[in-house]
């Protein structure tokens, strides 16, 4: 497969494709479904569903266990909530497969409304620029030079980092060619608006070194 015909697939062939090429650490494929469930909860028909994206965000950052997720569901929430924005906080090894199949929509196809279909490659389409943030462009693999990793730099980006502040990243590029970097891949990511950059963001993953 060339970049330009990976750049044509929807959003789950992508990641079928990174899966299969570049092996995602499971933290990226959690903080990648905690973003997508983040994005679900603000789509119409997820309106009534319980807030629980954050939730996969702390598991992928080994600050919460799956068990103390199964836990909280018995005690009520994921009951509560949309099961499929639950479902992909609590999927455990499962967790690359239900991404692809909600992005690709199969979880609909049992279904025979066609609302739903329609809402499923809505939702696969609005999240494409999320995954490319997160998973990045398997064709351009990052080289970042440690010397890019100033002070500077560092504390800017632990600082988006923890405060989901990713309205700073213009600024981060900016201490990022000061630092000396003039990547165009890595600073046209940090300035493009249009990027809805999430915990998982491959630029500020190659700076704190997460993988
Ligand atoms: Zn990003």
């Amino acid at each position: 497969m060339t970049e330009a015909e990976w750049l044509t697939l929807n959003a789950g062939l992508m990641l079928r494709y990174v899966e299969r090429t570049c092996n995602p650490s499971v933290r990226k494929l959690r903080l990648l479904a905690a973003a997508y469930a983040r994005f679900l909860e603000t789509q119409p028909e997820y309106a009534d569903s319980k807030p629980v994206a954050h939730l996969g965000e702390e598991v992928a950052e080994g600050r919460r266990t799956l068990e103390e997720l199964w836990d909280q569901r018995e005690r009520g929430w994921g009951y509560e909530g949309d099961w499929a924005i639950a479902n992909l906080v609590l999927a455990g090894d499962r967790i690359g497969s239900l991404i692809r199949n909600h992005l690709s929509g199969c979880r609909y196809r049992n279904e025979d409304t066609v609302a739903k279909e329609v809402a499923a490659q809505r939702h696969c389409a609005a999240f494409r620029p999320c995954l490319l943030c997160i998973l990045g462009n398997p064709f351009r693999p990052a080289v970042f030079d440690p010397a890019w990793r100033t002070s500077d730099v560092l504390a800017l980006t632990r600082g988006i980092y923890d405060d989901r502040a990713f309205d700073r990243m213009p600024i981060l590029a900016d201490a990022l060619q000061d630092a000396g970097c003039a990547d165009e891949d890595v600073l046209n990511h940090c300035r493009d608006r249009n990027a809805p950059h999430a915990r998982g963001c491959w630029v500020v993953d190659c700076i704190l070194d997460k993988g």
